[in-house]
Order: structure tokens, then C-alpha cells, then sequence
């Protein structure tokens, strides 16, 4: 059988691109990218003429079979997503699970990930962390899961589009209380941005119109549980007794 390599390819800036993901691209039979317009520019960058079939959300039940077919014929599949990790936040899993069903070989490189670049530059406690990437768009669903990460002592990372930072900010503090947080801006691009403060603090920054990319960071829950200011008064008081 053939193999199934998992090749990240840049968040922002291009020299992130490894020798081995471009060597493996070469080398490919194929390339399965989220959109084959966008990874054809990547290719043109470093020279790469492997022929590129479409694999995002919308056609991966269509394509995996196509593509089983072509690894248990012995081919050798890229899979590829428009930027960092394939399956973080983006296509890949499901074509990961059937191969690994179908005991076709799968072989992951290492390469850019918006989460853990984020991660090391913010201050927070690289560990434990919980990446969580997109929260639902639905409010309810939404406070139901910031709900339950409340009381995680593990630091929270997230994604989010910019027109709703500001939106998720409001909506952490109000499941959370006020915590450190870090919003990590255009990394590895010309406007690569650490804003660290309080939520509220990081709030003012997110009252203007917010451009570029961006992954919102939480401390963890901690040990003691914070007072809400805005908790009811008999609220706060059986707090103040829980802690001591
Ligand atoms: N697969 C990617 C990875 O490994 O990081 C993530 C893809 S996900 C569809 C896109 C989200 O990742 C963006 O909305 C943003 O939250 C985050 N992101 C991607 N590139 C970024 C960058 N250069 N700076 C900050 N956040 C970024």
C-alpha cells in the first residue's frame, strides 16, 4: 500500500514551509487540499507540479474512497489544508480514521500550528492546556461549553473569527469571572500582535473593528474559585466561607 502524509503548510509567512513538506509534496503522487487554488500559489512558491485533487468538509464522504483506492494502489497521498496543521480546526480526520481502518500507513511532519505558536510566546502556562478551537456560533450551545470549561485548570486556547472576538470575550468573563487572557494577532505575519491583560482588559482592545487572525487564550480555572463581581451578595459571601 502507498501512505498518507499529513504536511502543514504556513499560517502567515512562508519561510515557515519545512524541507521535508516540500520535499514530501514533490514526491507525492497527489495532493488532497482544502482549496486547490489557494495550496496551488504554495506549490508555485517552491516549485512543486504534483497534480492536486479538492478534500475539504463539504466533499470528504465523496472523496475518501477515491482516495483509499488510490493508497491501497500503492500511491503516496499529501493531504494539506489552506494553512498550519491539516485536522486542527480543519479537514482530515475522517480520511485519517479510514486509513487507519484500511491499514494504510498514515505519517504525520511537524510544521506551523496557530495554537501551540500562540501558546509559547503568551505567558500562560504552557501546561496543561486544552485546545478547544472553535466554540459553536449558537449563543446557547456556546455558554453550555464555556460552562463546563469554567472550572478547567488546564489553559484554555481557542480560535475565532475577528468579527467575534469581542462577542467571546464578553461571553468568557460572564462564564469565567475576569482572568489573564492573551489574544495572539497575525502570528509569524508584519502585524504579529501579544495583547495580555485581564478579559476586561482585553475587552477595550476589542471594542474597535479587529482585523487578521486570532487565537484567544485563558488561564485556567483557579485552585480557589474567583468571586464574580457580578454574583449575587449571598453568592459572594458563601464564596468568601468556601475558600476561607
Ligand atoms: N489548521 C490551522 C492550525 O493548525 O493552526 C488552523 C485553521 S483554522 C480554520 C483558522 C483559525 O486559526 C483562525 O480563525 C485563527 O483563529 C487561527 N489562526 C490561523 N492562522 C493564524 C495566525 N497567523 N495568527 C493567529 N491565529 C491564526
Amino acid at each position: 500500500t502507498g501512505t498518507l502524509y499529513l504536511v502543514p503548510t504556513p499560517i502567515g509567512n512562508l519561510d515557515d514551509m519545512t524541507f521535508r513538506a516540500v520535499e514530501i509534496l514533490k514526491t507525492a503522487d497527489l495532493i488532497a487540499a482544502e482549496d486547490t487554488r489557494h495550496t496551488q500559489m504554495l506549490l508555485n512558491h517552491f516549485a512543486i507540479t504534483t497534480k492536486t485533487i479538492s478534500f475539504h468538509e463539504h466533499n470528504t464522504q465523496m472523496r475518501i474512497p477515491e482516495l483509499l483506492t488510490k493508497l491501497e494502489a500503492g500511491q503516496t497521498i499529501a493531504q494539506v489544508s489552506d494553512a498550519g496543521m491539516p485536522s486542527i480546526s480543519d479537514p482530515g480526520k475522517e480520511l485519517v480514521h479510514a486509513a487507519i481502518e484500511r491499514g494504510v500507513p498514515v505519517v504525520p511532519l511537524p510544521g506551523a500550528n496557530a495554537a501551540t505558536t500562540a501558546l509559547i510566546a503568551s505567558g500562560l502556562s504552557p501546561q496543561p492546556f486544552l485546545f478547544y478551537g472553535f466554540l459553536p456560533r449558537k449563543t446557547g450551545e456556546r455558554q453550555r461549553i464555556l460552562a463546563k470549561l469554567a472550572t478547567e485548570p488546564a489553559t484554555l486556547l481557542f480560535y475565532e473569527s475577528p468579527h467575534r472576538v469581542g462577542k467571546t470575550l464578553a461571553a468568557m468573563l460572564e462564564a469565567f469571572g475576569d482572568r489573564q487572557a492573551v489574544l495572539a494577532r497575525e502570528l509569524t505575519k508584519k502585524f504579529e500582535t501579544f495583547i495580555r491583560g485581564t478579559i476586561t482588559e482585553l475587552q477595550t482592545y476589542a471594542e474597535n473593528e479587529l482585523k487578521g487572525e486570532f487565537v484567544i487564550m485563558v488561564a485556567g480555572a483557579p485552585d480557589k474559585p474567583v468571586v464574580k463581581s457580578a454574583a449575587p451578595f449571598k453568592d459572594q459571601v458563601a464564596a468568601i466561607v468556601a475558600t476561607g
